[in-house]
């Protein structure tokens, strides 16, 4: 019994210092959200199938710059920085996007230049969230290879020469459990979600558009564009799992109400 516990002991000195320098090895130190266009539709209907025909929303674009010890990494770059800030009104049944700040103009404001961004990720290939991926040539872009390599009339989805590592699942960005890429396929064949763990903010996971808007993430509502009804509902089960095991909250890119209750670059979340 003595060896035993003795051994048990042991044991456990030998798993604390570890678990501790764990705890310590999480090298995330901030995350800012980036202001990466405002769009306005005047019908909400194509992402509630069926509801809302004919009603207008303002809806928001967001980025997220996150500085980890190793480097930095940017998660989705928003619209194009070409979009004009105040762009004449649109077809009513799509959407006007307008850019009052640019991505460049903001992370030269937080002091970072695009060569010191370590790891692009998008969430996806939409022009709202991959419009500034070639600011970064250098940065390693980090994307699904289901949707690296999603059709699209022949042409690439991304420039063949930038930098790329094609995922095939989830990837611990830095090997420390506090950057983590979920693949959450369904909006497209290759959409994935980022969890973020912050030392004072806690777990965080940022949706991308597996959800829109805090209303269809409650209905978990398919919007009438996804490629994969399936897989949205799937992916979403997945996120809702995630948000307990992790005790994250769930920050949904679009959602202005939301957003507008945020803390936007300068300020960041620690
Ligand atoms: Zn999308």
């Amino acid at each position: 019994m003595k060896t035993l516990s003795l051994t048990a002991a042991v044991a456990l000195a030998a798993i604390a210092p570890a678990t501790a320098a764990l705890a310590q090895s999480n090298g995330v130190e901030r995350m800012y959200i980036l202001e990466c266009g405002q769009g306005h539709t005047g019908d909400m209907s194509r992402w509630t199938p069926g509801k809302n025909v004919g009603v207008p929303m303002d809806i928001v674009d967001s980025c997220y710059l996150i500085k980890h010890a190793q480097g930095y990494f940017l998660w989705d770059t928003g619209v194009t920085d070409q979009t004009s800030p105040n762009p004449p009104p649109g077809d009513p049944a799509g959407i006007t996007w307008r850019r009052p700040k640019t991505l460049a103009a903001q992370l030269t404001e937080l002091g970072v230049k695009p060569d010191d961004i370590k790891y692009v990720a998008v969430s996806h290939t939409h022009p709202d969230h991959s419009g500034n991926v070639e600011l970064f040539p250098k940065s390693m872009l980090l994307v699904q290879k289901a949707e690296y390599e999603w059709p699209n009339d022949g042409r690439p989805r991304f420039n063949p020469q930038h930098p790329v590592t094609k995922l095939e699942g989830d990837r611990d960005v830095f090997g420390d459990g506090s950057v983590t890429i979920i693949s959450t396929p369904g909006h497209t064949p290759g959409h994935q979600s980022l969890l973020v763990k912050l030392p004072k903010t806690g777990a965080v996971l940022l949706t991308g558009d597996a959800v829109h808007f805090k209303a269809n993430w409650e209905a978990r509502g398919v919007p009438g564009g996804n490629v994969d009804k399936e897989k949205t509902v799937t992916s979403m089960a997945h996120m809702a799992d995630l948000l307990v095991q992790n005790h994250a909250q769930l920050w949904i890119n679009h959602d202005k109400p939301q957003r507008e209750a945020q803390k936007m670059a300068p300020a960041f979340y620690d």
